[in-house]
C-alpha cells in the first residue's frame, strides 16, 4: 500500500497543536506519543501512547479545530491516514454501512453541540458531510427499489453497435443496462450498478441481461439474415461483473442460460474489468476458463484504466481488448494518449487479441485507428446505445452498411 507515506520525528517534535486545524489521523508504527491539553494554565497529560495507537480520528469524520496537542517523546514513525482517503472508501462502502456512520457523526455532532462552527473551512465541511449523507440515502433508496426492479420490469437493454473500422460495416452490440424507475425516473447504470455489485443484486441482474440480450441476438441476426444476406454474422458483447464470476455455482448458470439460448457461443463476447480480475486472480481465471470451455470471446473492458500490472493479459483467455474510452477523446490533442492507444493496439496484436476502440466521436479518429490496426470501434460517432425496436429499424434500413448516428 504505497500510499501510506511514513511520516518521522525525534523525541520533543509536535506532530499537531491543540487549536491547529485537522483532517488527519495518525497510526503509530514505531515510537510513543505523549497527547496533551492546556488546562487551568498549564499543560496536562491526557494520554501516553505507543506502537498500533492511533490519534487524532476525530478528524477523520469532523474537521475540527484539534482538542490536544500531540507530541513524539522517543523517535516515532507514524502513518498518516487522510479525511480524502476515508471519505473515498466510504463512497465505495456499502451504502448501510456508510449511512450508520453518518447517522453516529451526526449524532456526535449533536452531543457536541456546544461548540461553534464559523470559520469557512468548517461550513464547507458541514457541506461535505451533508452531500456525503445525501449520497449515502441514495444509495439505500436504489439498494431498496433495485431489490424487485426485475419483478417489476423495470430493466431494459440498450445495444450500441460494435463497427469494422476498415469498411465500417456493423460487427455486432454491447448490450447496455438502463432502468426506468417509476419514482427516480431513468437511473444511469453508473449509478446502480455499483450498488448492485455490493448487495450481490448484480447475480440475478446479470443473468437478466444475459438471457435478455441473446434473445435480442437472434432477432437482430434474422434480421440482417433476411435484410443483407451474406453480411458478416452479429456477435453480442455483454458486461459481467467480478461479483458473478466469483460464485461458483453462478458460472454453472451461466453456461446454462448460453446453452437454452441457442445462440452459437462464438458470436457471445463477455467484457470484464481488469479489476474484476485482479481481486481474485485465481477464482476469476477458474471461472473464465469454465466459459471460455464453451469457446465464447472473452474482451477486457476499460482496458489501460485499471490493475498497471499485464502479468494477467497471459494467464486469461482473453481475446480482445477495449480500449478505454478516456484514451480515445483525448488522442488528437494529446500525443500522450495517442501513444498509449498505439502502444494497446500493438500489445493486443503481440498477444494474438484483437481490440475495439470505444468513445468513437469524430470521424477524424478513425484513420488514426486504423493505422494502429485497431479492428473496431464503438461510439457515439456510429451509434449511440439504442432499445431493440430502434436497432431492428436500424438493420432493416441501413444496418449493412456504412453506419453514422
Ligand atoms: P462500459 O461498459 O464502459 O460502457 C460504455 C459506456 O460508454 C456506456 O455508458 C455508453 O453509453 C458510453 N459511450 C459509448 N460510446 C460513447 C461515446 O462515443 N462517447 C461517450 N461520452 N460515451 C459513450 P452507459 O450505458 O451509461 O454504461 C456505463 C457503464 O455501466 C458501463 O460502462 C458498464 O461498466 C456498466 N454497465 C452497463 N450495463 C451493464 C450490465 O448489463 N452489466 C454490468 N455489470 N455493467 C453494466
Ligand atoms: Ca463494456
Ligand atoms: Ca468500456
Amino acid at each position: 500500500m504505497d500510499h501510506w507515506i511514513r511520516e518521522f520525528y525525534s523525541a520533543g517534535n509536535t506532530i499537531f497543536n491543540e487549536g491547529d486545524f485537522g483532517q488527519i489521523a495518525y497510526l503509530i508504527e514505531r515510537g510513543a506519543i505523549r497527547i496533551s491539553s492546556y488546562r487551568s494554565g498549564q499543560d496536562q497529560d491526557i494520554a501516553l501512547l505507543n506502537e498500533g495507537d492511533m490519534f487524532g480520528e476525530i478528524a477523520l469524520i469532523d474537521r475540527r479545530a484539534r482538542t490536544a496537542t500531540a507530541t513524539a517523546t522517543e523517535e516515532t514513525t507514524l502513518i498518516p491516514i487522510s479525511r480524502d482517503l476515508v471519505v473515498s472508501k466510504l463512497k465505495q462502502s456499502d451504502p448501510l454501512l456508510s449511512y450508520i456512520l453518518q447517522v453516529v457523526v451526526e449524532r456526535w455532532r449533536e452531543s457536541m453541540g456546544g461548540i461553534p462552527l464559523k470559520t469557512d473551512a468548517q461550513l464547507a465541511e458541514e457541506n461535505d458531510i451533508s452531500s456525503l449523507k445525501t449520497f449515502a440515502i441514495d444509495q439505500l433508496k436504489i439498494a431498496q427499489n433495485l431489490s424487485d426492479a426485475i419483478e417489476r420490469n423495470e430493466f431494459l437493454l440498450y445495444y450500441q453497435p460494435v463497427v469494422h473500422l476498415h469498411n465500417r460495416q456493423l460487427g455486432g452490440f454491447e448490450a447496455l443496462i438502463r432502468w426506468n424507475q417509476p419514482d427516480m425516473g431513468f437511473v444511469s447504470p453508473v449509478g446502480f450498478i455499483g450498488v448492485a455489485e455490493n448487495t450481490g443484486l448484480i447475480v440475478p441482474i446479470g443473468r437478466w441481461v444475459l438471457k435478455t440480450a441473446l434473445a435480442a441476438l437472434a432477432e437482430f441476426q434474422s434480421d440482417m439474415d433476411e435484410h443483407h444476406p451474406g453480411a458478416p454474422r452479429l456477435f453480442m458483447s455483454i458486461n459481467v461483473s467480478a461479483r458473478q464470476l466469483q460464485e461458483q455455482d453462478e458460472v454453472e448458470t451461466l453456461i446454462d442460460i448460453i446453452r437454452a439460448s441457442g445462440v452459437d457461443p462464438k458470436r457471445i463476447k463477455l467484457e470484464v474489468t481488469e479489476s474484476a480480475l485482479i481481486g481474485n486472480p485465481m477464482v476469476a481465471a477458474e471461472a473464465l476458463n469454465k466459459l471460455k470451455e464453451l469457446d465464447l470471446l472473452i474482451a477486457i473492458d476499460d482496458f489501460g484504466t485499471g490493475y498497471s500490472s499485464l502479468n494477467y493479459l497471459s494467464q486469461f483467455p482473453i481475446d480482445t481488448l477495449k480500449i478505454d474510452q478516456s484514451f480515445v477523446f483525448a488522442m488528437l490533442e494529446h500525443d500522450g494518449s495517442r501513444r498509449i492507444t498505439k502502444a494497446i493496439a500493438s500489445m493486443a496484436h503481440d498477444l494474438e487479441m484483437n481490440c475495439i476502440a470505444e468513445g468513437i466521436e469524430q470521424e477524424a479518429d478513425i484513420p488514426v485507428l486504423q493505422s494502429m490496426g485497431v479492428e473496431y470501434g464503438q461510439g457515439y460517432f456510429f451509434s449511440k446505445p439504442r432499445a431493440q425496436e430502434q436497432v431492428q429499424d436500424y438493420i432493416s434500413k441501413r444496418g449493412g452498411g456504412t453506419s453514422t448516428a
